[in-house]
């Protein structure tokens, strides 16, 4: 299958989209960095380390896919391994947590926010971030993403140990959370002023999989609010993207101040944008495992086709997308059938309006 090639490039698409104008496609993006690499043979480990690899994934996803997002995401665990959480690297997966950085809450008394320039993969990154900049800035829009307070306090200090300790020592757990906080927001300035790249924000431990509505309101809530103001003194409104269950929070999501809110495929998009689209920018949420890795060109096109039927014509916005992470083995013939099917349905894009594609195609 060949890649559809499009009129516009994508940061023409997506000021102009943003403006309320008509565009040749839904904006798509592609949600795959860290686990993208494997599709061109290179090891995920090195990936990681490795700006020259880092800028070479992102070029040939530009070139193969066209998509609309373009950047190196911090992942769900960069900003905790640059405060010591220490990680397991391996060719063919996801990096994962070995040990966490903090054993004792009395640590945090001396531990320093996160210095972007010295900690961690982050220069690493940021290396990446600048010449993606000076490669593609004139047609693309770089930018990247983090890990919220919750899914970063998690990392601190592991998962099953915050759960327990919220209850046992909810002091201590406000004190981490506070640093969580402080460290997030430290980072996205200092990306900023260094490169001028807006981040968004990823917390898929404040799923209602895994955590209550009456949790997420205690400790994710507050945090997650202050750094969306924090945020806005230097960059633009964050977006904010939960995995699993979230439609019991969606007031409490949408009330942290968020300029859009990126759904999973176990929730209904058509109900997202009845409860949100005039208020905020939705996107979803293409089914990422059982259609995007492991189904056909045509179950992806319906897919496709159902997603943007039910969201395109949000008032605010909808942008096309995988439901969570685009999964380590999808096929390159399937992420070309995501994109085609995209111009095909998505052609004749505007806010508020159905797409021209789905009554032409
Ligand atoms: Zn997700």
């Amino acid at each position: 299958m060949e890649l559809i090639k499009t009129e516009l490039t994508p940061k023409e698409r997506l000021t102009r989209y943003a403006r309320g104008e008509e565009v040749d496609r839904i904006p798509t993006t592609l949600s795959a960095s860290e686990t993208i690499p494997v599709l061109y043979g290179i090891s995920i480990h090195d990936y990681y380390f490795s700006a020259d690899l880092m800028v070479e994934v992102e070029s040939r996803l530009a070139e193969d896919f066209g998509a609309d997002n373009m950047g190196v995401g911090l992942g769900l665990r960069t900003v905790a391994e640059a405060l010591g959480t220490q990680m397991h690297y391996s060719d063919n997966s996801v990096a994962y947590i070995t040990q966490p950085a903090i054993q004792d809450y009395s640590q945090l008394d001396s531990m320093e926010l996160i210095n972007v320039e010295r900690d961690g993969r982050l220069p690493i990154i940021l290396e990446a971030l600048g010449r993606l900049q000076d490669k593609f800035g004139q047609e693309r829009s770089i930018s990247t993403g983090m890990a919220g307070p919750l899914t970063t306090a998690c990392a601190l200090v592991g998962t099953d140990r915050f759960l327990k300790d919220c209850i046992k020592h909810p002091d201590q757990v406000k004190k981490l959370m506070e640093y969580s906080t402080a460290c997030i927001i430290a980072c996205a300035r200092g990306i900023h002023d260094k490169l001028g790249i807006s981040c968004g924000l990823s917390e898929p431990m404040a799923s209602a999989n895994l955590i209550s509505r009456k949790q997420f309101q205690r400790w994710v809530q507050p945090y997650l609010k202050q750094i969306v103001q924090e945020f806005e003194t230097f960059q633009s409104t964050p977006s904010i993207h939960i995995c699993g269950k979230t439609n019991d929070r969606w007031a409490d999501v949408l009330d942290c101040g968020i300029s859009s809110f990126w759904v999973d495929n176990c929730e209904s998009l058509e109900a997202l944008k009845q409860f949100a689209g005039d208020k905020i920018g939705i996107s979803g949420n293409v089914s990422p495992v059982d259609i995007l890795r492991d189904g056909t060109p045509e179950s992806i096109a319906q897919e496709v086709r159902r997603c943007i039927r039910e969201a395109s014509d949000s008032p605010n916005g909808y942008t096309l997308c995988p439901g969570c992470t685009t999964p380590v083995g999808t096929p390159r013939e399937n992420l070309i059938a995501l994109m085609n099917a995209a111009y095909t349905y998505g052609r004749g894009a505007k806010k508020g309006q159905m797409c021209r594609g789905i009554e032409e195609a």
